[in-house]
């Protein structure tokens, strides 16, 4: 008899255990296609990992290297626009915090990487886009024309059904921006944008006819606001960052879907 329980409590415990594994949300999809710069502990190429995006920051540049995030029709809903601009607490101690009044007068946006709009499901979710480590220099043609144009772009095939994962960061150094010099503003802004057929698709699901949207962004003040215009290869922005995207991607599928080049909104 005794013996009967402890079986059935075995048992009990290895579906109970087994089944919250199943209901247990996964622990962070926005690396799923890698980690591009293979972000750890150093100072600049720094991991932090949040509920609504994950990133790798550079704390001499005081921006992220990159932002990278999952997006599909369960991150939209009714919150507004926070606008509440705050230094990431999260950063070790003895670090520089950027603050929102570095970028005053200095002739950039505080520009997003995660949109504000592409979290909108919860206040404590939109917030977290106004966070420092989020934001970085960009030019009011840059952010205000091509980077807000692709990212309605991108919202638009999210209603449409898709599910994305973006990654968006910077490269070069065009200028020190604030009071103490502590923010670079960079020579350009790059996004790419992975486009699932559908939410719940996996690394499994990548192909060679994948579609992937490159853009590579000058930061400058006569931007175009066509984003179209800036369309690359994934490879063309591999070798100018250094970074290996989709490294969890077979090679030979990294071959084929890097080298295109996306045909834009007519596709
Ligand atoms: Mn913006
Ligand atoms: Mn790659």
């Amino acid at each position: 008899m005794k013996k009967r329980l402890t079986l059935k409590l075995t048992v009990f415990l290895l579906l109970f255990s087994g089944g919250c594994q199943l209901l247990a949300p996964p622990t962070n999809p926005h690396l799923l296609l890698g980690n591009p710069s293979d972000a750890n502990e150093s100072a600049n190429n720094f991991l932090i990992e949040k509920p609504q995006y994950s990133l790798s920051y550079n704390r001499d540049r005081g921006t992220p290297n990159w932002v990278a995030w999952q997006l599909n029709n369960k991150w939209f809903g009714e919150v507004e626009r926070q606008n509440d601009f705050d230094p990431d607490e999260s950063l070790p101690a003895t670090w520089y915090r950027v603050r929102p009044t570095d970028y005053t007068n200095s002739g950039y946006d505080r520009g997003h990487m995660t949109p504000s709009a592409d979290r909108t499901a919860t206040v404590e979710d939109n917030q977290a886009t106004f966070l420092m480590t989020n934001i970085v220099p960009q030019t009011p043609k840059n952010n205000r024309g091509a980077w807000k144009n692709l990212e309605e772009y991108s919202r638009e095939l999210v209603k449409a059904g898709k599910e994305l994962y973006i990654y968006a960061g910077v490269y070069g150094d065009k200028e020190k921006i604030g009071s103490n010099k502590q923010v670079v503003a960079p020579s350009y802004t790059w996004k790419i944008v992975v486009v699932f057929d559908r939410p719940g698709m996996g690394l499994r699901d990548i192909s060679e006819n994948t579609r992937i949207i490159a853009v590579d962004v000058p930061n400058r003040k006569n931007t175009s606001s066509d984003w179209e215009r800036y369309l690359v290869s994934v490879d063309a922005i591999e070798n100018k960052t250094g970074y290996d995207f989709l490294d969890r991607v077979s090679p030979a599928i990294q071959k084929a879907i890097e080298s295109k080049i996306d045909s834009g909104e007519s596709k």
